[in-house]
């Protein structure tokens, strides 16, 4: 599988040369591609798009707006996100339920719930082909059923938004924002997941002295003995 990492940058005002786009994805194999993820910033280049499906993560704009004037091909989501994105154009809409995989473009895709948020509700998406899977989730506070998630995933490609400090509250039973990199990269550690990469990257990476921000993320995935990278726009992935 190729990951292309089309944009890296989250929901924030900063941006740079290595971050300029919100966080996109598009992952291609001998047989198809899919892109996962098209945030506002992709809206004038959404009609040009080339995968075969996009699925998306969840509704906030920084995910799913640069659909907003349709997309060129079909796209998957879950009930809740179709609900909040309703009157976007997109005519072929593909409903995906958590906790049943189903084959798209050559891949085959699970969709996990994540906390995140409770106005536009989260999944993360398990993605294999070949015997590799790996697991994207550029957005999440926790992963339900992170063993299953994570277990035997050859990456996992998570959220940039904090390196330590949780930026995480409460509503209710549920829990809303981001985890910091330090508690994602210790769930890599836990499932025995070899390689971590962030995207999604918040204002420490992207406003921040990044060469520094990076390697203090380096030091901390040493310690858990993971390998990891700060994914960049542009950059590509064989996994
Ligand atoms: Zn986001
Ligand atoms: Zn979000």
């Amino acid at each position: 599988m190729k990951l292309e990492f089309k944009g890296t940058r989250g929901y924030i005002e900063a941006r740079t040369d290595r971050h300029r786009m919100h966080a996109s994805c598009r992952v291609s194999s001998g047989r198809g591609a899919i892109i996962i993820d098209v945030g506002e910033d992709w809206v004038e280049q959404a009609p040009d798009l080339e995968a075969d499906a996009i699925l998306l993560t969840h509704a906030h704009p920084d995910h799913a707006w640069g659909l907003k004037g349709g997309a060129p091909c079909a796209v998957y989501a879950t009930d809740e996100t179709w609900e909040a994105l309703h009157r976007f154009p997109i005519e072929d809409r593909k409903v995906i339920v958590p906790g049943a995989p189903r084959r798209v473009a050559g891949f085959t895709i699970e969709a996990f719930t994540v906390e995140h948020s409770t106005r536009a509700p989260a999944v993360g998406y398990r993605v294999s082909a070949g015997g590799r899977a790996f697991f994207y989730a550029p957005d999440l506070v926790y992963i339900h059923e992170r063993a299953r998630a994570l277990g035997g995933a050859v990456a996992y490609v998570g959220d940039g938004a904090t390196v330590a400090r949780p930026m995480v509250r409460k509503r209710g039973e549920s829990l809303i924002g981001h985890a910091p990199v330090q508690t994602q990269l210790t769930w890599c550690r836990k499932e025995g997941v070899p390689l971590a990469v962030f995207t999604h990257c918040g204002s420490q990476i992207v406003a921040g002295e990044e060469e520094a921000v990076v390697e203090r993320i380096m030091g901390m995935a040493n310690e858990r003995g993971v390998d990891v990278i700060v994914a960049y726009d542009g950059m590509v992935l064989d996994l």
